[in-house]
This record gives C-alpha cells, structure tokens and sequence, in this order.
C-alpha cells in the first residue's frame, strides 16, 4: 500500500530544490485581511505552502471555531496573489466537498480527527477520485498503528501524495512542551517507511514559541522532509494557539538558523535520541525523588505514632519482610538482588533517622 505513494517532488506543491518544505501560516484564518497579509509576509520568506485552519477543532465550545467554507476564498485569494499554494484542516465529508469546490491545493487531517478511524475513512471516501496530497497528523496517544492505518486509509481509495505530520504526543509526564516529541517514534517510521514524506509541526510540540526553533531545528537534523510551522502577525492577539505563534520576522530567522547539512543527520539522529532518553531519565529521577519524599514523610508519621504507643523505632521483623519483599518485586522486575538490597538499606537508614 504504502510503495504507491509518490515522492514529495512529484506532489505539485513544492519545489525539489528545498530540503526541508515549508509551510506557514496562521493557526486560523481569521479574517480576509488578515490571510492576505500574513501570505504576502512569509511568501518570500522560502515558504511554499500558505496553511490556514478554517474549521478548528476546539477543545472548549466556547473558544472559536473558525470561519469555516467561509474562509476559503480568503486562501484561494491569498494563493492568487502570492504564489503560495495553500491547503487547510478536514475533519468532516461536508469540509472535504467545500475545499474541493474552492479549489485548494492540500488538506490535512488534525490529530483529533486522526484518532478516530470512522471518520478518517469517510474523509477518504470523500477524496476518492482527487489526487489531493494529504498529510496525516499523528494522533494524540502514542499509537502508531492508528497513525499509520489512516494513511493506509487514504492510500486505499487511490490517493498516492499522503504524508505525515509528527505533532507530537500529549502525555500526563511532566514536560515544557504541549506534546511531547518521542522522536524514537517518527525515526523509527522513517527508518521502516523511507518513502513516506514526513514533516514536523514543532508549534504543536511546542505549545510555545520559545521552543519552536529548537525543535524545528532538531526535527531537520533528524531529515524530517518538511516542517508545518504556526505564524501570525499578532501572536498573542491570535484567536487560537496565541502562544505558540510566531511572527513573520521570527519565522524568518528561524528559517536562516535551519543550516545543517544531509551529511551530519546520522550523528543528529543519534543525539536527537539521546535527548529523548535523557529527558526521560531525567522525568523518572523527579518521579523518583517525588515518591522517596513522600515515603519518608509516611515513615515520619509512623515514628510519632511508634512514640506515642511507645514502641521501638527498630522492628527486625519487620524490616526483613519488606526488603524480602522487594528483592522479590524487584527480582520479577529483573532488577538485580544486591542492587535492591543496597538501595532498600539506604531507604531504610533515612526512614530511621526521621523517626528518632
Ligand atoms: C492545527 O494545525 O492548528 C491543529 C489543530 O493541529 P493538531 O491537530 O496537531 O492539534
Ligand atoms: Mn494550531
């Protein structure tokens, strides 16, 4: 399914000469002026494609929900007089009809939409027929085969220019980004599906234009083929995602700073996951320090009442049954037996000196 998918040269929508693609543009239309103006400001920028929401999955109904078919124009315009191509959101048959009507050059399909296989189907019923390049966001949870199984989705009603989108995955870990990046996840899609064209949003990573350009910049060492970057005039006057909006300025530096060549991806690649498991070592040692911390308090509680009841603060049996316990938790763990016994002795040591 996947060997039928044409190389983004042969998309229409970008030039071969440019590695990475960009695309740009604001999160949501949000009104005429404002599309034509912020396509006129990035359409020199190196930008090829104008992206715009106009139906915007919204987690509260009251936040804004964009412009919907009504924007369209708004995009076919901007295309008309800057040259961009432009593409927006689909998440419903009735969006598909109206982009094909206005005439758009791409659509992609949001994380939210991603998740759900029934509509990913019936949007590719709706495309069935078109050779509409569409790019795949990953969906929300950390599920490949679900990612995947959409593209395969649209490449089974005929579609041959799909790709994906890596933006990054919500997680309960704690983290400064919205969604975390896993990179061990799209490298390991690249490694297993050479052929298919991958781009990275790192405004959707991010959730914050402080980190936008690190990771934009991370995502092409790795040879990530595009990048979908969030820009705006007004940033923080943006009906949605003010905070992870760039300007046409920003956006342009961050483009110059995109300088490292095809020839050092390797030793990216390599580093980029190695960032990946040190943040994570790094999560887990708070997680670990944290559930220490609260053990302790717990053995501090234990010694007043030990005090109170007049018990001794020592109780041998005791603390052999739970450090049998935890070779024995820790042996189904395949953690090693000295290892548990020499971390559960210096666990032991700090509970007894919080109860003297
Ligand atoms: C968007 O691109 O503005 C968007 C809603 O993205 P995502 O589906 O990645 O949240
Ligand atoms: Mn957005």
């Amino acid at each position: 399914m996947f060997s039928k998918l044409l190389p983004l040269d042969e998309w229409g929508l970008f030039s071969s000469e440019r590695r990475p693609v960009i695309i740009s543009g604001p999160c949501s239309a949000e009104s005429r002026e404002g599309v034509l103006a912020t396509a006129r400001a990035i359409s020199a920028l190196g930008v090829e494609v104008f992206r715009a929401g106009a139906w915007k999955p919204r987690t509260s109904p009251q936040s804004f929900a964009g412009f919907g078919a009504d924007a369209l124009p708004w995009l076919v315009e901007a295309r008309q007089e800057t040259g961009l191509k432009v593409m927006t959101e689909v998440a419903a048959t009735t969006h598909v009809e109206a982009v094909l009507k206005a005439g758009l050059d791409a659509v992609w399909v949001g994380a939210r939409t991603t998740t759900n296989p029934f509509l990913v189907q019936e949007i590719a019923e709706a495309l069935r027929g078109t050779d509409l390049p569409v790019l795949v966001k990953n969906p929300m949870s950390q599920e490949v085969a679900l990612w995947l199984g959409a593209v395969e989705r649209f490449a089974a009603v005929g579609l041959r220019k799909v790709g994906i989108i890596h933006r990054g995955f919500s997680s309960c870990e704690p983290s400064r980004y919205r969604n975390l990046p896993y990179w061990q996840i799209p490298l390991e899609i690249q490694q297993t599906l050479p052929n298919l064209p991958i781009f990275c949003d790192p405004s959707h990573i991010a959730g914050n234009r402080s980190y936008v350009g690190e990771i934009a910049n991370q995502a092409v060492d790795v040879g990530f083929d595009g990048l979908m970057l969030e820009c705006h005039l007004h940033p923080e006057a943006a009906l949605s995602d003010a905070t992870q909006q760039i300007t046409p300025t920003e956006l342009s530096q961050l483009l110059r700073s995109l300088s490292r060549s095809r020839s050092d991806q390797a030793d990216a690649q390599m580093q980029a996951l190695l960032d990946d498991y040190r943040a994570r070592i790094d999560r887990l040692d708070e997680e670990l320090l944290r559930l220490l911390a609260q053990r302790l308090d717990i053995a501090e509680q234990i010694g007043q009442l030990k005090q109170q009841h007049q018990l001794p603060v020592i109780q041998p049996d005791r603390w052999n049954r739970l450090q049998d316990r935890a070779v024995r938790i820790g042996h189904q763990a395949g953690l090693d037996e000295t290892f548990v016994r020499n971390l559960f002795h210096l666990i032991h040591q700090a509970s007894i000196e919080r109860q003297f």
